[in-house]
């Protein structure tokens, strides 16, 4: 079984901790387990400027979302208004279940 390191999953509220998205709250695009890094929407945007090619004959500015790592972004509890840290419950039936170590919210509802 694989070791679960990480508790965030795709979709995942997330507040940002440090750099120049500090604070801003976000959702995971993507988890890149591998690197230990987040894609999250609209967080560290960088702006490209293409020249016209055979891939995209206009060119233009072109805006991609760059990961973060992982540490540096927290799940964001809405009942804490926090970034939160989380805890897993595994159920009698062998599921897992993700809760806020601050309040106790489950934070899994399906
Ligand atoms: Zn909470």
């Amino acid at each position: 079984m694989a070791l679960v390191k990480y508790k965030l999953k795709k979709n995942d509220p997330v507040i940002v901790k440090v750099g120049k998205d500090k604070g801003k709250k976000s959702k995971i695009l993507k988890v890149d387990k591998k690197n230990a890094k987040l894609f999250l929407e609209d967080v560290n945007v960088v702006k490209r400027h293409t020249k016209p090619n055979p891939m995209d004959p206009d060119g233009g500015i072109h805006e991609k979302e760059m990961p973060i790592d992982i540490s540096n972004a927290m799940y964001y509890c809405k009942k804490c208004d926090s970034g939160v840290r989380l805890g897993v419950k595994v159920l009698g039936s062998g599921q897992k279940q993700r809760f806020c170590k601050s309040c106790g919210e489950i934070v899994d509802k399906d």
